[in-house]
């Protein structure tokens, strides 16, 4: 996905922590707050022409308004209006997915605070305004209070969590759990916005709906404390001027510095925009009148005030029924969402425990476990562990251990003084056997046998359809995997893993299989990727990976694929020392589907080189000499009838440094020379694969 203006928002995280709220403006560029409001808007007017001509009717009436009241003196900084201070329940929606945009309660709690100081002109910042805009600060008289009742009544602290994977999307889809926009101003929180934007809101009456009518942003953008900083902190201030019907200074698009505009404000000067603090001569548009750069509508990162006249807007905003804004401040309201409640009750939490994903791990390790609990803070944890040492625990973050195999459910109690929530996860904990399932002098997996593969493998296909074995087609025999791609968009992860092995009794163990993949389009990234683990499946290192062209072994393909016999490719893993001599390694092939076609795997085999493994009785006399070599050596042997032949040269940790031959060969003997001329002197090996056999002999260079 493009990200737009990525690299400016990166320079601004990373320009943004030298700066705070106190410090002096700078002319530095600080990059801009990518906001997305007049994009999302612009997508939805497309969709729906009635929308835009409404929102252009009531644009037309509110700046004529905003020129009556600035004809009448509303530049006096004088209240336009009087109070009420409008108070405002707001509800965070944390999508998330255990990572690091689950932020904290503070951090959350940190960007109320931003957001009560900037609307009411209690931000420090203000001091640093230039002289010209000092006049016409305003205090908005708006205020935002985390809601203390949820929709249905129950107890909340306003900060409502939610586990998925619409986080990585961020678009109005990922808008979960929406509560009524009458009654709460929704922010929902994300890891990645996919429209490249830090942050969207839409204007009163251009929502595509009142559930996508709200503000999404990501959670770096949140608070100045924890994942946020100050340089952004500022962020839903913006965010939340769209909201109550305030278009950025230069006019409604999403990128300054094109044109001078008008945001129909009258105490706003028409400006192109600013992308840096540029506090000097900036009258860009009209010649003597300085624009107001430290707007909070404005791009530059020095923002630090809304005008008088944006303030009358915002309020009009509010009394006006247009999307609803008019219902949030009223006393009823207040009362309905708790906000009145001052300090907030204390709730019940909300249990919930890391890690997310099921548990796999051999007999005798151990799992640490994370309180995640929510809504309220917890002051007890009763936690219950069926199979594990100790099998019950009252610590906020236990680390528990298991010695016997088999599949364990996992409780965590969370409790307060108010209450107490329980949560289970059911079958969460797999305890595999610490020894392997094979330790025999070579490991070798055709796929051949079906009751073997079903004991030994084991599929997670989320996605649905995706890894199977067929009888289809096959590299040797009748059967391998097919990774059926059919109808995948892309995006879709799924696994294939296999049994334990111990590589002790191998010894120099090489690991080879067989791939053959097409892609369905030019420019499919479907990605292959091996995985071991040597504790049984707890962790996992990448050892392997191939995507798009490059793992292709067939021409582009836009019906099924089916390899023929030459479309098959023998792949190597590398194997480090540690591996080497795992006692228990799992194998574990992962593909991740771009909408190619379909990936096909065989002959998965761990064989030691110096063994004679898996020998056919179709290849015969096999040898190498001269040997010791110098120069050159001669690769001897005998098919008994036509097969697909492999000749490589391997060094001592299974790294192919020659590849001598690959293709059909007839029936009857070959010869092959060798130029170990150009390989340092050393120990090697000639590996012969033809048909199902394979067959390895030492080769020493000198
Ligand atoms: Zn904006």
């Amino acid at each position: 996905m493009k990200k737009i203006l990525c690299a400016l928002s990166a320079a601004a995280l990373f320009c943004a922590p030298a700066l705070n709220a106190q410090s002096a403006d700078h002319g530095h560029n600080h990059g801009l707050i990518p906001c997305g409001t007049d994009h999302q808007m612009a997508r939805v007017f497309a969709e729906n022409p009635q929308l835009k001509a409404e929102f252009e009717a009531r644009e037309a009436q509110a700046e004529a308004e905003d020129r009556a009241a600035f004809a009448t003196g509303y530049m006096d900084n004088t209240r336009s209006v009087m109070p009420p201070v409008y108070i405002i329940p707001i509800v965070f929606h944390i999508i998330h997915n255990y990572g690091s945009e689950n932020i904290s309660d503070a951090q959350v709690i940190d960007q109320v605070r931003i957001l009560n100081e900037d609307f009411r002109k209690l931000n420090a910042d203000t001091s640093i305004v230039v002289p010209g805009f000092q006049g016409i600060i305003a205090d908005c008289e708006i205020e935002f209070r985390l809601a203390n009742l949820d929709p249905n009544g129950n107890c909340t602290n306003g900060i409502d969590r939610i586990v998925s994977q619409e986080t990585y999307i961020g678009d109005d889809g990922s808008k979960l759990n929406y509560w009524p926009r009458a009654n709460y101003l929704n922010v929902w929180v994300v890891n990645t916005i996919s429209s490249g934007a830090a942050g969207y809101a839409y204007l009163p009456g251009t929502a595509p709906s009142a559930s996508a009518d709200g503000i999404m942003i990501l959670s770096t953008y949140i608070g100045s404390i924890g994942t946020g900083n100050p340089g952004t902190s500022r962020a839903l201030t913006h965010e939340i001027g769209h909201f109550l019907n305030l278009q950025h200074t230069w006019g409604s698009t999403n990128n300054p510095g094109v044109s001078c505009g008008n945001d129909g404000v009258s105490d706003t000067p028409v400006t192109e925009g600013w992308t840096s603090c540029n506090l000097t001569n900036n009258d860009v548009c009209n010649a003597g009148v300085d624009e107001n750069v430290q707007n909070f509508m404005e791009y530059s990162y020095c923002s630090r005030m809304f005008t008088i006249g944006q303030r009358t807007r915002m309020r009009n905003a509010l009394t006006s029924n247009t999307g609803q804004r008019s219902s949030l401040w009223s006393a009823a309201n207040l009362t309905a969402t708790g906000v009145n409640n001052n300090p907030a009750n204390l709730c019940a939490p909300i249990a919930d425990f890391r890690p997310a994903g099921i548990v796999s791990i051999c007999a005798g390790g151990s799992v640490a476990f994370t309180d995640q609990s929510w809504n309220g803070a917890p002051t007890g944890w009763s936690w219950s562990f069926p199979g594990g040492t100790p099998s019950t625990s009252t610590a906020q973050n236990p680390t528990i251990t298991y010695n016997t195999p088999g599949v364990y459910s996992v409780t965590l109690n969370a409790s307060n003084t108010t209450g107490t929530d329980g949560f289970t996860r059911t079958n969460f904990v797999q305890v595999l056997p610490a020894a392997a399932q094979y330790s025999n002098s070579t490991y070798v997996e055709g796929m051949e046998n079906v009751t073997t593969f079903n004991n030994d493998w084991t599929i997670v296909n989320p996605g649905g359809n995706g890894w199977a074995r067929t009888t289809s087609t096959a590299f040797t025999g009748t059967a391998c995997m097919r990774y059926d791609n059919t109808g995948n968009s892309g995006g879709q992860v799924e696994e294939l893993i296999g049994p334990s092995v111990s590589m002790a009794a191998i010894g120099n163990p090489v690991f080879t299989f067989r791939v053959a993949f097409a892609l369905r389009a030019a420019g499919d990234n479907d990605r292959l990727r091996v995985l071991v683990s040597t504790n049984c499946g707890q962790t996992w290192t990448q050892r392997y990976a191939k995507s798009g062209s490059v793992l292709a072994t067939a021409p582009t393909t836009s019906g099924s694929f089916t390899p023929t016999a030459s479309q098959w490719r023998l792949e190597t893993v590398s194997l480090n020392s540690t591996l080497q001599n795992a006692a228990n390694l799992r194998i574990k092939f992962e593909f991740e589907s771009d909408g190619g076609n379909d990936v096909y795997i065989d002959d998965i085999n761990i064989v030691g080189p110096a063994s004679v493994s898996s020998p056919d009785l179709n290849i015969s006399l096999f040898t190498v000499f001269p040997n010791p070599a110098q120069e050159n050596t001669t690769a001897m042997f005998t098919l008994a009838e036509q097969m697909q032949t492999d000749i490589q040269v391997v060094d001592l940790t299974g790294r192919e440094v020659m590849t001598v031959y690959s293709g059909e060969l007839q029936p009857g003997e070959h010869r092959f020379d060798l130029n170990t001329a150009t390989l340092s002197k050393g120990i090697y090996f000639v590996r012969l694969r033809a048909g199902n056999g394979f067959v390895t002999q030492k080769l020493v260079v000198e």
